[in-house]
């Protein structure tokens, strides 16, 4: 016997006797591993907890929460869309997924999006999903978190990439160029797009899938209006609700009772009404130059080292800053934000103020999110659908929790 059939022989045995070892093992609690649910994770971008309270009574998604399970959790620092997406998918923090916030210093000094799946540190539940033989979609109203999150997913969508099958089944999304003509409608109808194309998916892929959507309307809307209890974005959640009560009666169809539905958010939205111009207090400080990123509450800096204690100084003394951190400040441990791409000095909001580019833009502006409030970090947890009753959600207490019930309610090892 070759060296090459004693290793082939010795791989058959063991492989034989893992099998073995697997089929003594006693079965989990239900939901099992090798059942085929379908779960769908519906991330309602910029959604606090507290605005499913406001909803009227008979909102899905209220009815949902309390049919299901719901409950509150904290989103991550800075409480933005890309950093906030990557965590609930990752199940890690953004110190250890690598997605610190929404842009960051490239070695050649300039900024970069967290548009990438090369920019992950760690797998995401999606890719875990697909190695257990799950068929995968994600599906997005925006288009930065379709190329973070979307790359090798069975079907990657956002309205910057439709694929033929889409058109065919669905058709195109919402036209861009009539956008403003009826701004909160015109997100409403592309949260139904994406909720319809997750439909289409679900009927073509049969049982064993897992879909993840991210509805912008309730972000951008937010943004626009404020948060609700502003009608405009009362009006978006509950649209978005009806197109998930269809939704679920697709699951059933396909799934029977093999399915659930987890909704939750990147992040929250909190009204706001002030600017902060960081352009002109680093000015002051004679940091003009230095590389910036701002997300509403949230402001990255990477001064010099000879400019960063006028830098933080100059932030510390600014009408509407909540709090100021430099490179090696204790507060970051508290946050999560030690990763080297996180900037060296994070400048945090507080309530009613934002930066911003310019003053101007407030005139459009009566949302805003990033930074630590409770308005912007505590968004919902909902699990409903049949599968959901037998996995216990009420543990989680943060959305890096999400992953693991998304794989208890997959029967795949996270
Ligand atoms: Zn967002």
């Amino acid at each position: 016997m070759t060296f090459e059939r004693i290793r082939r022989a010795s791989a058959t045995v063991l492989a034989l006797l893992v099998s073995l070892l697997a089929a003594a093992m006693p079965a989990a609690a239900s939901p099992r591993v090798g059942d085929r649910p379908t779960v769908v994770l519906a991330i309602l971008d910029g959604c606090p907890a507290h605005s499913l309270d406001a909803l009227p009574p008979e909102a899905y998604l209220r009815e949902a929460a309390a049919k299901g399970r719901f409950q509150r959790v904290r989103t991550v620092f800075p409480s933005s869309t890309a950093a906030g997406h990557a965590a609930i998918l990752t199940g890690k923090w953004p110190e250890e997924n690598g997605v610190t916030g929404k842009e960051f210093l490239r070695e050649d000094g300039t900024l970069g999006a967290f548009s990438s799946p090369r920019l992950l540190e760690a797998p995401t539940i999606i890719e875990q999903a697909a190695g257990a033989g799950f068929r995968t979609a994600v599906i997005s109203g925006k288009n930065g978190v379709r190329s973070l999150l979307g790359e090798g997913a069975d079907l990657s969508v956002s309205p910057g990439l439709v694929p033929s099958w889409v058109l065919e089944k669905v058709g195109p999304p919402p036209d861009e160029s009539t956008q403003y003509d009826d701004f909160c409608g015109w997100y409403e109808s592309l949260d139904r797009w994406v909720i319809d194309v997750a439909s289409a998916f679900v009927r073509d892929a049969g049982p064993g899938a897992l879909v993840v959507l991210n509805l912008a309307g309730p972000d951008k809307v937010g943004h626009r209006f404020g948060p609700v209890p502003a009608p405009e974005t009362t009006h978006c959640l509950v649209s978005a609700g009806k197109a998930l009560e269809a939704l679920a009666a697709v699951l059933e169809g396909v799934a029977g009772d093999d399915w659930a539905v987890v909704v939750t958010a990147d992040h929250g939205m909190t009204p706001v009404s002030r600017a902060i111009l960081p352009s002109e207090i680093l000015e002051s400080a004679g940091a003009g130059d230095c590389a910036r990123s701002l997300d509403g509450g949230v402001l990255y800096v990477w001064p010099s080292a000879t400019e960063q204690a006028a830098a933080i100084a100059a932030l510390k003394n600014t009408e509407g800053v909540a709090e100021v951190m430099g490179p090696s400040d204790e507060a970051r441990m508290r946050i999560h934000a030690t990763h080297p791409r996180s900037a060296p000095v994070i400048a945090v909001a507080g309530e009613g103020y934002m930066f911003i580019e310019s003053a101007a833009l407030m005139d459009y502006t009566r949302g805003s999110h990033g930074a630590l409030l409770e308005s912007d970090v505590v968004v919902p947890l909902i699990a409903y659908g049949p599968r959901a009753s037998g996995v216990d959600t009420t543990s989680a207490r943060y959305t890096v929790d999400i992953a693991g019930i998304l794989a208890e309610l997959l029967g795949i090892e996270k």
